[in-house]
């Protein structure tokens, strides 16, 4: 099969890669329909995080059709149409019944294996994949490729915020994730969302995903004017999307007293003062995303066409041409690039 391989920072090439296999009873092996770049994956293309093999697979963003399953899989089938989370989980152990199964105890990360490929083998199947109601249409592709990541982070950040009626939930971060917490923010009942943004396209969809204000300042400008949009209050709750020590001050002092920060963004040199945070009287609540908490739910209204989530998508290219989709995002000419293997 053809996937993707990091060489060292800036260096993505698709070579022919041996085919996954079940290894463990309890694993399935996806022909992936679509995959995508991450965010997160920028970080060792940029050289900020180490690669832990060289080369190092990449991916943990898919959906696509089960073709094999291990002997001990019981609710997949093959021929399934499948989404699933970036942390394989069993979905039965206390941590994933508490719906925080990206911290399940057995939890395996689906990116060390690398679904930027044309197959997938996907540990702990019955506690990680959640079949669709048929086989998709294919413009219902991106949004339900955009649930096994970013919708599904969004979403557990806005949760995680506490969005719901009469609140008013601000974001902080305007890429996929952020994006995807608005519409969150918007579908849970929020009152009024809160964008930060200075792109004229992302603050554009912003507003399509429900977006009431939007805020060009950073940082404590930024927060300052969400104070002064909110009676000098703060926000209900504030999601955080971007992962460093100023978007984190950001978000928590743009949050009133009592709030909640739904924090996402993966953290990167981010220390933060206590005595500073003690005043602030803040929930903080977030990590990498219980994403299969939420998928049936989002594949649901995915399904029903009640949100649009793939609209985050606005490069697609065949997954030969990954380096030019590294390089895309790298360069910020792209929000997310979805690759078609
Ligand atoms: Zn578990």
């Amino acid at each position: 099969m053809r996937g993707v391989l990091m060489y060292a920072p800036g260096d993505v090439r698709v070579e022919e890669r041996e085919d996954p296999k079940i290894v463990e009873p309890t694993d399935a092996v996806i022909r992936v329909s679509a995959t995508c770049i991450c965010g997160s994956d920028l970080w060792p293309y940029r050289g900020i995080e180490p690669l832990y093999t060289q080369p190092q697979v990449m991916g943990h963003e898919y959906i696509g059709v089960v073709e094999q399953v291990g002997d001990e899989v019981r609710n997949i089938k093959v021929g399934d149409f499948v989404v699933g989370s970036f942390v394989a989980s069993d979905n039965t152990c206390e941590i994933c019944q508490a719906g925080y199964q990206s911290r399940c105890i057995h939890n395996v990360m689906v990116g060390a294996s690398g679904t930027q490929a044309q197959l997938a083998r996907i540990p702990l199947a019955d506690g990680t994949l959640v079949a669709t109601p048929g086989q998709p249409d294919e413009d219902l592709i991106p949004s339900l490729l955009a649930a096994s990541d970013v919708l599904g982070t969004g979403w557990f950040a806005a949760v995680a915020a506490e969005a719901g009626p009469g609140k008013t939930i601000a974001v902080v971060g305007d890429g996929a994730v952020g994006l995807s917490a608005i519409l969150a923010a918007k579908q849970l009942g929020a009152e009024r969302v809160i964008a930060f943004s200075r792109h004229p396209e992302r603050q554009a969809l912003a507003r399509e995903f429900g977006a009431t204000d939007i805020i060009e300042e950073r940082g404590d400008d930024g927060a300052a004017k969400v104070k002064e949009l909110t009676g000098g209050y703060g926000a209900h709750g504030v999601v955080e999307a971007v992962g460093t020590e100023e978007s984190m001050w950001q978000a928590i002092h743009a949050t009133r007293p009592g709030g909640y920060v739904g924090y996402v963004g993966v953290t990167h040199g981010v220390k933060l003062d206590g005595l500073e945070l003690f005043f602030t009287g803040v929930h903080l609540h977030g990590g990498p995303a219980p994403v299969r908490r939420f998928l049936p739910e989002l594949i649901q209204l995915i399904w029903d066409r009640k949100i649009d989530p793939g609209k985050v998508f606005d490069l697609t290219l065949p997954l030969d041409q990954a380096a030019e989709g590294y390089k895309a995002m790298d360069e910020r000419r792209a929000t997310k690039v979805l690759l078609t293997p």
